[in-house]
């Protein structure tokens, strides 16, 4: 498998229906972006949206000849996974910069990481916060050697060009409006490009994944000069469950229960709060009847593995 011609040919994911009850009703069209399915390797690692957003970082750190990323996240951070996959499909040494001290057990996304050669590095929180400073970043290049830098969440000018793809991609397969389209935010990277790809009478909801309200600021900030002109999106900051990672019985239920039903796996992080948030949104009559909704499945169920290890197994993985 040529993983640069995969990288570069970004083949369509499909666009499912799905006969939810609630939307049927009232004349509503969900539909999922199989985003998810958009993957290299079949281990849910390189996959989704960090596809989209690393996609150009990737061409870029091989045009300037770099062969060594460095990039930030959490414990859990599917982005880390996603870059520690990166380097080893598309041959790149790997640096992840660790929030916090290494947990005792690992967990089964730093284990993948280390499989795939990332080198951990483990910095506590207060150190992190400094992470995009000079001095920071030279402590890093002293010990390790020039690096590609890719921002914490992978969130950078040179993500949005893939995302603004996927919204292009969206508009050819999906031409009936009115056109609602839905996705998890963490950063809002993937929100700022795709609203570039998205021409036309296209409204974009973005549900946080985190709790408070500072998405909208962050996506004008990364949308820049285009903020002005870019208006037709919203962001939804009413169902996190708590905050972020943070989950009840009734979201676990809802994300099994999707499973038997359509056969679609949803993480506990993103897509399952999107998915039960839309659902909300279609039962309190916020779209029109008529309207089609898409939403997208942004990937993420990588995470579930080490969810389960963490909680118990909530999250049916059978099938
Ligand atoms: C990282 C991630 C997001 C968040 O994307 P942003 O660009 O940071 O808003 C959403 N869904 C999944 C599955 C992710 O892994």
């Amino acid at each position: 498998m040529d993983a640069w011609r995969i990288l570069q040919e970004s083949p369509a994911t499909p666009l499912v229906a799905i006969p939810v009850p609630v939307a049927t009703e009232k004349n509503i069209q969900l539909w999922i972006k199989r985003d998810d399915l958009l993957q290299i390797g079949d281990d849910q690692a390189f996959c989704g949206n960090k596809f989209r957003k690393l996609k150009y970082n990737l061409l870029a750190a091989r045009e300037k000849g770099y062969d060594r990323l460095l990039t930030f996240g959490g414990a859990f951070s599917n982005h880390i996974v996603a870059t520690a996959s990166a380097g080893r499909w598309f041959g790149f040494q790997t640096i992840g910069v660790i929030r916090g001290h290494p947990p005792p057990d690992g967990n089964a996304s730093l284990r993948y990481a280390k499989a795939c050669g990332m080198q951990l590095h483990y910095v506590d929180r207060g150190a992190y916060r400094e992470k995009t400073t000079d001095d920071f970043l030279l402590a890093l290049r002293r010990q390790f050697g020039d690096y590609y830098l890719i921002p914490e969440g992978g969130s950078n000018t040179l993500a949005l060009p893939g995302c603004k793809e996927l919204g292009e991609e969206l508009l050819r397969q999906c031409q009936v409006r009115p056109l609602y389209v839905a996705l998890a935010c963490g950063t809002g990277g993937v929100l700022a490009g795709l609203l570039q790809g998205l021409t036309g009478n296209v409204q974009v909801l973005g549900f946080s994944a985190l709790k408070g309200s500072f998405l909208t600021a962050e996506v004008n900030k990364l949308l820049g000069p285009a903020a002005s002109r870019l208006t037709n999106w919203h962001i939804q900051n009413d169902y996190h469950f708590g905050g972020f990672a943070k989950f009840t019985p009734e979201l676990i239920h809802f994300i099994n229960q999707f499973k038997r039903q359509y056969g679609i796996a949803l993480d506990p992080i993103y897509t399952g709060k999107l998915l039960w948030g839309v659902l909300d949104l279609i039962e309190q009559n916020y779209f029109p009847a008529g309207a089609q909704i898409v939403a997208i499945h942004t990937g993420g169920l990588q995470g579930i593995r080490g969810f389960n290890e963490r909680f118990g197994p909530l999250i049916d993985q059978t099938g």
